[in-house]
């Protein structure tokens, strides 16, 4: 385990209240007995696996723990899906997430209907966020779905940052708290109403002098040109940058394509991960295999 890395626990968590941020994001916050014991990396963009009942007044089963990883067995694998841990409080034992409610989706269906009482279930986090040592600067980019992470990472780290949110208009936009050093610019569009301008946003960003970390989230296909400019046009070292895929537009469709691809194709891809070697490497090798699929 890396200085981050929590030992795996799962958790039943209560819904303590639900509020409307904005039209377009809901905010959650979870606490309940289910939490003792809850481990958090202390880092802004950590995320945990959420588990949806398909009754949502019903308490999920939780998956069990088999060498140190998560064993769902039989429960529907439909049902999770991948949240940042928008604040922890360790002492009132309270979680928050904020959720993007997007039309469809298990998640976002939930998260329109939460009400205080209700149960889901959550593991133990894990981060992303790993900038060099004796960083001077860094810029944090992200669409919606990766607001709350960039907006804690933002709050709880101290380099001079620049903060740029791609919401789908100013109707969206919520307060961030001001910090010295920190710059926030808004943009509207993106996040499957317009196209997104992440990857023209990354590629007219100034480089300042000294050692600077680029980190970037969003929509996994408009990732991927973030990425390549990052790491075969700028050829930064991947020490220098982390971009992460969060959703995917036109889910269904994609699944749809994938699954058609067939057991051998998809048992294909899934074995780039297994070879181990350089993660960069490896996703390099993904993304063109991908990119041959038309996925
Ligand atoms: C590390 C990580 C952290 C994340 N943190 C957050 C977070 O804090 N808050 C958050 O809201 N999301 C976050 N996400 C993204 C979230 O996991 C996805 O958006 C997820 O697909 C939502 O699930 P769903 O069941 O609502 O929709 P799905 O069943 O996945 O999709 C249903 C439909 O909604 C569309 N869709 C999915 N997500 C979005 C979106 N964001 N905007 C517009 N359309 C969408 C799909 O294309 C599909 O058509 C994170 C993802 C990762 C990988």
């Amino acid at each position: 385990m890396s200085g981050t890395d929590v030992e795996m626990a799962v958790h039943h968590a209560e819904v303590l209240d639900a509020v409307d941020l904005t039209a377009g994001m809901r905010r959650v916050v979870f606490g309940g007995e289910g939490l003792a014991g809850y481990r958090s990396t202390g880092v802004g963009d950590e995320y945990i696996r959420l588990l949806f009942p398909t009754d949502p007044d019903r308490r999920p089963q939780l998956p069990g723990i088999v060498d140190g990883n998560l064993d769902y067995g039989s429960i529907d694998l439909d049902r999770l899906r991948t949240y940042t841990v928008r604040h922890w409080d360790a002492q009132a034992r309270r979680l928050t997430v904020d959720f993007v409610v997007h039309e469809g989706g298990v998640a976002a269906t939930w998260a329109r209907q939460a009400t205080p009482g209700q149960v889901i279930g959550l593991n133990t986090p894990t981060a992303l966020y790993g900038p060099p040592a004796g960083l001077d600067w860094q810029v944090l980019i992200a669409d919606y779905a990766g607001l709350p992470a960039a907006v804690r990472l933002a709050e709880t780290t101290t380099a001079a940052t620049r903060l740029v949110l791609e919401v789908p208009g100013p109707e969206h936009e919520i307060d961030v708290r001001a910090r010295p050093g920190l710059e926030v610019v808004w943009v509207h569009g993106g996040n499957g109403h317009a196209p997104s301008r992440l990857e023209e946003i990354v590629r007219a960003l100034p480089r300042p002098e000294g050692v600077g970390y680029v980190w970037v989230a969003g929509e996994s296909k408009v990732l991927r040109g973030v990425r390549k400019h990052l790491r075969h046009e700028l050829r930064l070292p991947a020490a220098a940058y982390k971009t992460v895929g969060y959703w995917i537009e036109d889910a269904e469709k994609w699944r749809e394509r994938y699954d058609g691809l067939g057991a051998d194709t998809r048992a294909a891809l899934d074995a780039i991960w297994e070879k181990g070697g350089d993660e960069e490497d490896l996703e390099d090798e993904y993304e063109a295999r991908l990119a041959e699929l038309g996925l």
